[in-house]
């Protein structure tokens, strides 16, 4: 069992002072005459305001109904919408650009990565978990700048675990309710169940994990969508399904209320789809905030022909990816709540701009961009049953995006960020790029003993 890794060494890298991070202003900010998107699924506000006072948002409407305090800063919102801060809700804040190399020193890049494409909050799926606990605690107390992070801590996997340094083995039922104390008592936010795990392992996680009041993510790989996993009653799926999810599975899903994290864009990934155009490198989102070294190791793995021994499965992934979307359709269409996730990091799958192109994969599969919004906003705060974070309304916490043009009705506006606020604070997404004096940019890393 993984945990003994040693915190001292951690706190050494951790406690770096956040660049990025500007005291929330005295005054009251406003902004006026923009689009407002709430994040609920709703029809925006034309022409709209929205106060943000302190940490909070203070008032959500129509300019002509919303006072803006004499005291205010305005910001002029024409031609601009407002939208929650996003949530990718399936990512590992752990490796490099390709999900193998380990690159744990380089975890404020990808922070700052993350809030500089207006990311406010992220869900890792599986980590070493007394370091990714210690980022989450030490955002949450301001020590260093990034999203609010749930964690999973480790994942929980059969006795050969696909991912050994990140993994719990369980081996019986029997183990099952301590192994969940320990994750609760080390205060993890969910528990991630892997595809190791046989169906009666899956429903006594389930059992022992809500007696702790833990939900359960799921991922059993090819078994993800099969109707005896889907009715274990895991809160969520954390990938869409590769095979196409017939009409039972649907309904089990749906009468027990399990959500679907999307991560299209990992499967675009794997299918080299993505990698056929490079055009996205030079996005400001991902050319502002990248380790140099990565993106040329992603330009040569993209120039690189799949081996014999890799063609066949980039083929299955071009299957996946199509079957995926038709999935997502499906899903949405039967009232199964999908939360967009993107199983960053991978090769063209990237924290930050990774969830602007899962917005943008989820519109191909036939969501509207309003519904795919909500899928990274307020379905992502049903997901964690948080009701402070998500959505646009008073009384909720400010964390917010400001985006040239109307992402209700292209989605890929989300990728105009132009101003994050987080808490209340608007973010200096200057200090937010990457910087080769200030970044130790490691990037040679160490690849995962597999
Ligand atoms: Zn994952």
């Amino acid at each position: 069992m993984l945990g003994n890794l040693s915190l001292r060494v951690l706190s050494v890298a951790v406690l770096v002072l956040a660049p990025g991070a500007q005291r929330a202003a005295a005054e009251p900010l406003a902004f006026v005459g923009a689009t407002v998107i709430d994040g609920r699924g709703g029809a925006p506000i034309e022409l709209g305001t929205v106060v943000v006072r302190g940490e909070l948002i203070a008032a959500v409407g129509p300019a002509s109904e919303v006072a803006v305090p004499q005291d205010a800063r305005v910001i002029a919102g024409a031609g601009m919408s407002v939208l929650p801060g996003l949530a990718d809700m399936h990512v590992h804040l752990l490796g490099g650009w390709d999900g193998v190399t380990v690159d744990m020193l380089g975890y404020q890049r990808y922070l700052n990565a993350l809030l500089y494409a207006g990311v406010t909050t992220v869900f890792d799926t599986g980590n070493v978990m007394p370091y990714i606990l210690q980022i989450r605690d030490a955002i949450a107390a301001g020590t260093i700048a990034g999203p609010r992070i749930y964690s999973v801590g480790s994942l929980l996997d059969g006795t050969d675990p696909v991912w050994p340094p990140i993994s719990i083995v369980v081996a019986s039922a029997a183990q099952v309710p301590g192994i969940v104390d320990l994750l609760a008592d080390t205060g993890v936010d969910a528990v991630k169940a892997y595809k190791g795990l046989s169906v009666p392992l899956l429903q006594e996680l389930v059992r022992a994990a809500s007696e702790r009041s833990l939900p359960v993510v799921a991922d059993m790989w090819s078994r993800t969508g099969s109707y005896d996993t889907a009715a274990a009653g895991v809160a969520a799926l954390a990938h869409l399904p590769s095979r196409t999810v017939d009409a039972a599975t649907l309904e089990v899903l749906q009468a027990n209320g399990t959500a679907v994290i999307t991560t299209l864009a990992a499967k675009e990934s794997f299918s080299r789809e993505r990698l056929a155009d490079l055009a996205f490198l030079e996005h400001p989102l991902v050319s502002d905030t990248s380790l140099p070294a990565f993106t040329e190791a992603l330009r040569e793995h993209a120039a690189r022909e799949p081996t014999a021994e890799e063609a066949p499965l980039v083929a299955r992934w071009q299957n996946s990816v199509r079957v995926g979307k038709e999935n997502a359709l499906a899903l949405h269409e039967a009232g199964v709540m999908l939360v967009a996730g993107t199983d960053a990091p991978y090769p063209g799958t990237l924290l930050g701009e990774g969830i602007h192109r899962e917005l943008e994969l989820l519109v191909e599969a036939g969501l509207t961009p309003l519904e795919a919004l909500s899928a990274a906003t307020g379905n992502a705060a049903r997901l964690m049953q948080a009701d402070d974070w998500g959505t646009l309304a008073a009384g909720k916490r400010a964390d917010l995006v400001l985006v040239r043009g109307r992402p209700d009705r292209t989605v890929s506006d989300t990728r105009n960020v132009e101003m994050v606020v987080q808490g209340g604070r608007v973010l200096d997404r200057e200090a937010l790029r990457y910087d080769p004096a200030t970044d130790p940019g490691f990037g040679a890393g160490v690849a995962v003993d597999r």
